[in-house]
């Protein structure tokens, strides 16, 4: 059984096997967390995804997909990086959200990480309804066979701790 547990603070001070980033496609960085985890893991991050860019990922990384990196200076081992949808009032995204979470967790197992810290995937910039994207956040994680032990949700502020506290208690 994989523990969902929940933290109210940054996530690159966290300590876990692994820690999730909310990347773009480009993998070259932007902005809210991808920004933060870029700035305090130091360039061996941006190296590395520079690296997949050269190689498999010419055109980027698909919306829904994840992929790892050196963790940098950060206490972690790894960085793994999915690109969460938009939200759109047209048409509904939530299975490639979902995807974010059950690839990340696919990534963690090939790594043998037992300990992930996701961020809310797409809930910042990309504009998705934070309630929405908890519950898909926490019925995906609950619905993924991983061997993960512990996924922890590290929301930045309060709204996004209470959201996802309405999904887990
Ligand atoms: P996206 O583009 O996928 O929406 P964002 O980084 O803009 O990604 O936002 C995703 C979530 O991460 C938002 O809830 C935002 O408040 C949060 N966030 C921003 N910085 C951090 C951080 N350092 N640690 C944890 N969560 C963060």
């Amino acid at each position: 059984m994989t523990e969902i547990t929940l933290v109210q603070g940054d996530i690159t001070r966290q300590s876990a096997d692994a820690i999730v980033n909310a990347a773009n496609s480009s993998l070259l960085g932007g902005g809210g967390v991808d920004g933060a985890i870029h700035r305090r893991g130091g360039p061996a991050i941006l190296a590395d995804c520079r690296r997949l860019r050269a190689g498999h990922y010419g055109k980027g990384l698909p919306t829904g997909r994840a992929v790892a990196t050196t963790a940098g200076d950060l206490d972690a081992r790894w960085v793994i990086h999915t690109v969460g949808p938009r939200h759109s009032r047209d048409e509904d995204r939530s299975e490639l959200l979902a995807s974010c979470y059950r690839a990340s967790l696919r990534v963690a197992d090939e790594l043998g990480a037992r300990t992930v810290a996701f961020p809310a995937v797409s809930a910042g910039i990309y504009g998705w309804p934070l309630d929405d994207a908890a519950r898909i956040a926490v019925e995906t994680v609950r619905a993924t066979q991983t061997s993960v032990e512990e996924v922890r949700f590290v929301l930045f502020d309060e709204r996004a701790y209470e959201a996802f506290a309405a999904r887990t208690g």
